[in-house]
């Protein structure tokens, strides 16, 4: 299951970043989902709670922005949302989408800790997810 791996990854990149600054627990994590990444996000935070447990995460909250799916055409330079199912022809030439332009993120964009001092950490960390 893709979102179980995904949610280990972000448990163990947020795990790792925890234990080198020494907070002792995590409120939330802000992620930031692409459309088009193929996450459901109901499985993602299942997944994320099990992942939590026994962790210095545990009873995190799991925060998903959805970043919506923008392709972009390069003969004449519109861009468009894609949507979903994906529409990868461009509206106004019809030509094949040259390029996403967003909608396949899948990034840890927040931390927040539990420590007093320095309550919240802005980070764009791309999750890296071992297949
Ligand atoms: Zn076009």
């Amino acid at each position: 299951m893709h979102e179980m791996s995904l949610a280990v990854a972000v448990v163990d990149q947020v795990e790792a970043a925890a234990s080198s600054r020494g907070a002792v627990g995590v409120t939330s994590v802000e992620l930031d989902v692409g459309e088009l990444a193929g996450v459901v996000a109901d499985a993602l935070a299942f997944s994320f709670e099990l992942a939590c447990a026994g962790t210095v995460l545990e009873g995190a909250e799991l925060i998903t922005r959805t970043v919506p799916g923008v392709a972009r055409c390069e003969p004449c330079a519109a861009d468009w949302a894609v949507g979903m199912p994906p529409r990868l022809l461009c509206p106004t030439c019809g030509a094949a989408a040259g390029e996403l332009v967003s909608g396949r993120e899948l990034q840890i964009r927040e931390v927040r800790w539990a420590c007093p001092d320095t309550p919240h950490e802005r980070q764009r960390q791309p999750i890296t997810e071992e297949s």
